[in-house]
């Protein structure tokens, strides 16, 4: 049994830490063990809360405020953050702790950013695997936060039981700058910085994106009302509980109708076909393998050989392999 199982299951956050060291790195025994870490984990639930907004829109301020809300309640939160942006200092600008300085002091909160280096793939496996050690030990909410770079909302919607997209006060202009797709994964729509001269700015903009989400086909899944826009102020705390009651009303409704068990499961199913593709690809890039390509894409370059058929020769000699 891995040394790191037990201080894991038990809570212990320096050995959640570890843990995550461990399946970040791409050092072939490292990954044997973190599978194996892995697959012993005990079949614990969090829930699983994608949090994404352009910089500068509030999400360390509510991640600081609406933590440690969850925290007076009695609830261990994790905060994991998702941004394949990130070169800074070899970390991530998300996620960082100077940045949630009260909760990242909260002996019931676990912050950890994105590794350096990532690419969207790697921080695709990186961060689900970091979930299920987040829920193993024993977190009862864990937000993955994102500044919905390129395809990171997508990814962050596809691991997440609720996807909360938190906007600015804004003008009925920019309301077309919100991309239709992220407006239709979106569970709650939270309008930040209600608060003093941007006030009414804000209710106004929460009516816009309300009227917008009521355009949008309503999700089977979800009762009456959802997804809905409402307006918070991460400043003054102002909405942060009524915002939390409405992802609980969310939750237990999806999970009293099986909707919640059907997306874990569906999302499951996503990325084993995820990682199964990114490790054909990876093969491709073995040595042999491209000594092969290489040749096949010599002989239909020169009209030796059909494109169809150097792939599907690529394709036996592949299964070849497996065998
Ligand atoms: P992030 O880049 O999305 O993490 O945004 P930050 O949390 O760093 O906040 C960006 C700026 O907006 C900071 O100056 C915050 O103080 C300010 N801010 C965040 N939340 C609120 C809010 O609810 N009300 C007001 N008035 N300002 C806020």
């Amino acid at each position: 049994m891995d040394e790191l199982l037990e201080p894991l299951i038990r809570g212990d956050r320096r050995a959640l830490s570890r843990a995550i060291t461990l399946i970040e790195s791409t050092r072939p025994d490292h990954r044997e063990r973190a599978i194996a870490l892995l697959s012993a984990l005990p079949d614990r639930q969090a829930l699983r809360i994608g949090l994404s907004g352009t910089p500068g829109v509030g999400k360390s301020t509510f991640i600081e405020a609406f933590g440690t809300m969850l925290t007076e309640r009695g609830l261990r939160v994790a905060v994991l953050a998702v941004d394949p942006s990130s070169t800074r200092s070899g970390g991530s600008i998300l996620g960082d702790k100077t940045r949630m300085e009260t909760l990242s002091r909260n002996p019931a909160a676990f912050i950890r950013p994105t590794p350096s280096n990532a690419q969207l793939g790697g921080v695709a496996r990186r961060t689900r695997e970091a979930i299920r050690l987040c829920e193993a030990a024993g977190f009862d909410v864990v937000l993955i936060e994102t500044v919905g770079v390129g395809q990171s909302e997508t990814l962050v919607a596809e691991m997440s039981d609720l996807f909360v997209l938190l906007l600015a006060p804004a003008g009925g202009d920019e309301l077309q700058g919100v991309k239709r797709g992220i407006m239709e994964m979106a569970d709650l729509i939270l309008v930040n910085k209600a608060d003093g001269v941007l006030l009414p700015t804000a209710r106004r903009t929460v009516a816009d994106y309300a009227g917008a989400l009521r355009l949008l086909r309503k999700r089977p899944q979800d009762p009456d009302g959802f997804p809905k826009a409402v307006a918070v102020s991460a400043a003054t705390g102002h909405g942060l509980e009524s915002a939390w009651d409405d992802m609980t009303t969310l939750t237990d409704w999806r999970r009293e109708h099986g909707h919640f068990d059907g997306n874990r499961a569906a999302q499951a199913r996503h990325w084993f076909m995820a990682e199964l593709r990114a490790g054909l690809l990876a093969r491709l890039d073995e040595a042999d393998a491209k000594a092969r390509l290489g040749r096949l894409g010599d002989a239909v370059a020169a009209g030796e050989m059909a494109p169809g058929e150097a792939a599907s020769r690529m394709l036996e000699d592949l299964s070849r392999r497996v065998d």
